[in-house]
């Protein structure tokens, strides 16, 4: 499951702590089903969530955590285009060698997960002093926490996890310098992003270098690093896709009368071979106020479609999530707010491998991203998306792509 780390001089990977196996699902959904449609949590009810009675960490107790988590799902449940809710019942339940009480110790956080991986119930974990991490050969000194969903049915998200290492809230600086409380919320929102269902977003990128105001408005609270304390507050590309998943239908702000979509397909430079993988991103066309740095949402091309099918020989954790429609691979479809907006590719950051990818390649052999294909045409645009409205045919043909062995083969 995909894990947050601080952004650190080296972009590490991550080791994976994977309760689901690969992630299938890019910039927006975490999963996606055979029909190419995403797994999300029933929103019939609030999802229901547990916490465990014990510390977040040596300084931080059981009332306050709880106080802070409710906080941190509030982010996600407040925002106003999506139906999103989430509800807490209770102490995380008795189940295997947990009796109760405080989730400490490797076993009883297996067994609870085991019960997660049942879909008997969402637990959210402290790790006061990290011993768990540590026990799951996590790297306590930068992974801040991990999330995902434990068990799917045909079509919904049943049951999710998350966990927090509270090294990072200790109020010591060894071994791990504290996060401010800001900081550390931050990350846990991201994190429930994922026990939502969403993935990583690759916007802003060059935030990893340089990073100005209005890049930090735009940089989402999914990038796969936490770079800055505004991160805790959802940036538009994580208010489109939360909203996209779970849209809301009724009242005065819904989803439908907000955004629109833009799609399109990615080619190789033969204008017919659908190109996955690359990552697209719809920019607000900039009128003098920067816009276009500060609302941007994106997707991969090719997130319906199946990826990485494994064989078990060499390759054990292929996922087989995701639909086989050829239509699908190039594939990009992008929720907006209403505007005009330009639309423009590039490749996945290579760094982004294991916990931190986007896409399929979070696994557990922490494969590089693959290269987009050729280079980068101008963006395309302006586009014009009322709300409502799906604007289609926004296709990019990458330019100077090796050719296809079939292409001089007849009709
Ligand atoms: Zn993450």
């Amino acid at each position: 499951m995909p894990g947050f780390r601080k952004m650190a001089a080296a972009l590490a990977t991550c080791l994976v702590l994977s309760l689901i196996g690969s992630a299938a699902d890019a910039g927006g959904p975490l999963f996606v089903r055979d029909t190419g449609a995403a797994y999300v949590w029933s929103t019939a009810a609030p999802i229901s969530y547990r916490t465990d009675n014990g510390p977040l960490s040596a300084s931080i107790d059981e009332a306050t955590a709880r106080a802070r988590v409710l906080g941190m799902f509030d982010v996600w449940q407040n925002v106003a285009t999506s139906s999103i809710s989430y509800g807490r019942a209770g102490f995380i339940n008795p189940t295997g060698a947990f009796v109760g009480g405080d989730v400490d110790t490797l076993d009883e956080f297996n067994d609870v997960s085991t019960d997660c991986n049942n879909g008997n119930q969402s637990p959210i974990i402290y790790d006061a002093d990290a011993s768990i991490f540590i026990a799951l050969g996590a790297d306590e000194t930068s992974l801040i926490g991990f999330a995902g969903a434990c068990a799917l049915d045909a079509t919904q998200i049943i049951s999710g996890s998350a966990m927090m290492n509270g090294l990072f809230q200790d109020g010591l600086s060894a071994p791990v310098p504290d996060l401010t409380t800001a900081e550390f919320d931050a990350a846990i929102v991201h994190e429930l992003g994922h026990f939502s269902g969403l993935d990583h977003s690759q916007v802003n990128v060059n935030c990893l270098g340089f990073c100005g105001t209005d890049d930090l408005t735009g940089l989402p609270t999914m990038f796969p690093l936490l770079i800055d304390v505004s991160q805790g507050v959802l940036a538009p590309d994580d208010i489109a896709w939360i909203s996209r998943l779970y849209p809301q239908t009724t009242g005065g702000t819904t989803f439908a009368n907000t955004h629109g979509t833009i799609t399109g397909i990615v080619f190789f430079s033969d204008g017919e071979s659908h190109a996955q993988f690359v990552n697209v991103i719809a920019r607000k066309v900039d009128t003098g106020a920067n816009e276009d740095r500060k609302t941007a949402i994106s997707s991969l091309s090719g997130i319906k479609f199946a990826n990485l099918l494994g064989n078990p020989i060499n390759d054990p954790f292929g996922s087989s999530f995701g639909s086989l429609d050829p239509g699908d691979i190039g594939l990009f479809e992008i929720p907006v707010p209403a505007g005009s907006y330009t639309v423009e590719v590039e490749p996945i950051d290579p760094g982004f491998t294991g916990a931190s990818s986007i896409g399929s390649f979070f696994d557990e052999l922490g494969r590089a991203p693959p290269p987009m294909p050729g280079t980068a045409p101008a963006p395309i645009g302006p586009i014009a998306v009322a709300a409502g409205a799906t604007v289609s045919g926004n296709n990019v043909t990458l330019i100077g792509t090796d050719p296809r062995f079939d292409q001089f083969e007849g009709p």
